[in-house]
């Protein structure tokens, strides 16, 4: 039997937690446990058995990279709806996500690095100024128990760059760097420089900084609280059943796209 405990009898959407005891889990079962149109029917952690997922019509998952593509593989077998906020997602276990919803036509997965509305805009700020500025870097700054480096937004950020420099004709960055045997000109994800601070105090943070001739645009969000993610989770959750297959970023919810 599922370690895990069942609650909530009013109707809404029924909506289970996997990472509940954590810290993005235990607060969106607070939220999901407030908002008027939710149910929490079930919280899994560690060590649960996920079973029939209590019998939600929509998983929220935050646990560790290592084990979210199980997660996610055990709800769309079961097919539940899911919204996944772990980060860490390599293209082979994306690859994985769509060859399995390819047998699951109905079933919905969103797969977003950032929920907070005004990491989202960010992301989408610097996509459309990107092709304006020949430099371009990011610095990503976290919480010193974040255990991925750089994280999934400044991945993602560095993509959607990435393909803005592309279709504009831009070129690699400039850099003369030609020795650098500590790394300290950062990681480069699509050919973009990432990096990342982990400090405490922090929550999540960025900075994409644009540089051209005579002039700096520096597009940075702060998340101060988890409570941030909060409103972006909740939408899509309530939007994820629409949007059948696998959608990467909340931004296509929102029509930024
Ligand atoms: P956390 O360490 O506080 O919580 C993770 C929880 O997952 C823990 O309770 C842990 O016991 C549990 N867990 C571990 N393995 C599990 C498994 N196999 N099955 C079920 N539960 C398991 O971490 P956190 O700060 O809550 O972050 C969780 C993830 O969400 C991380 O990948 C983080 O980068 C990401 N994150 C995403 C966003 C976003 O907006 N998308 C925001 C913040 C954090």
């Amino acid at each position: 039997m599922s370690e895990a405990s069942k609650v909530g009898q009013v109707s809404g959407i029924k909506v289970s937690v996997i990472g509940a005891a954590g810290r993005m889990g235990s607060t969106v079962c607070r939220t999901v446990e407030a908002a008027p149109d939710t149910e929490l029917v079930g919280r899994y952690d560690l060590g649960d058995d996920l079973g029939d997922l209590g019998g939600a019509d929509v998983v929220v998952e935050f646990s560790v990279p290592g084990s979210a593509g199980a997660n996610v593989a055990h709800c769309i077998d079961q097919g539940v709806h899911v919204v996944v906020g772990t980060t860490g997602w390599t293209q082979d276990a994306l690859d994985a996500v769509s060859s399995q919803l390819a047998n699951r036509p109905g079933v919905g997965v969103l797969i977003a690095p950032n929920f907070a509305i005004g990491a989202i805009l960010m992301m989408s700020f610097a996509q459309q100024a990107a092709r304006f500025y020949e430099s371009v870097e990011i610095v990503e700054l976290h919480h010193p128990d974040k255990v991925d480096a750089p994280s999934g937004t400044a991945a993602r950020t560095a993509s959607l760059i990435a393909r803005a420099r592309r279709e504009a004709g831009l070129g690699e960055v400039p850099d003369a760097t030609t020795s650098d045997p500590g790394g300290a000109r950062g990681a480069r994800v699509d050919g973009i420089p990432v990096h990342a601070l982990r400090l405490r105090g922090l929550v999540a943070h960025q900075e994409v900084m644009l540089g051209a001739a005579g002039e700096l645009l520096t597009i940075r969000h702060d998340s101060f609280d988890r409570v941030s993610f909060m409103p972006g989770v909740m939408a899509a959750v309530r939007a994820v059943a629409d949007h059948p297959g696998l959608t990467l970023g909340l931004e296509t919810y929102l029509g930024l796209t």
